[in-house]
């Protein structure tokens, strides 16, 4: 009797060709591709050299390819107007006065090590939404603060 798995990509069992026995992925084209595209992230997660080899290589298309981008952009426009949206989102988020730091100074004394609930500045009027529950282990205090 042929052994069957399921297929980590798209959940259907399959039986494991012959000449693999270690399968994990069906044959379909689409897992085919997920096999490989986790293949390559995990890769570029673990392997400093394989990382810095695809940096060098996209480096390397990009100045032989200098317009793709511009073309791209000008011939999708609706790809062009969300990559603005999202960056008038990263502005207005870097422009905002953090809420934290106020609190910082206002600590009775030096932040130690323990579990703190850490919520967006933007949310912090709304205590207790989106927080998560750190845990901060302080590695060095800061310098005193001026007088
Ligand atoms: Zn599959």
């Amino acid at each position: 009797m042929k052994s069957t798995r399921l297929c980590l990509a798209c959940g259907n069992a399959f039986a494991p060709l012959p000449h693999v026995p270690q399968q994990r992925y069906c044959s379909s084209k689409t897992c085919q591709r997920a096999r490989r595209r986790d293949w390559q992230n995990n890769r570029l997660r673990i392997d400093s050299d394989y990382r810095d080899n695809q940096a060098r290589a996209q480096a390397r298309w990009r100045t032989g390819h200098s317009s793709y981008w511009r073309e791209y952009r000008v011939a999708h426009p609706a790809y062009r107007e969300r990559n603005r949206n999202m960056q008038r989102v990263r502005n207005t988020r870097r422009s905002f006065k953090p809420i934290a730091k106020m609190d910082v100074i206002r600590l009775p004394g030096p932040l130690s090590s323990g579990f703190y609930v850490l919520s967006h500045a933007d949310d912090a009027s709304v205590a207790k939404m989106n927080a998560w529950t750190v845990h901060i282990a302080v590695l060095s205090a800061p310098a005193a603060p001026p007088i």
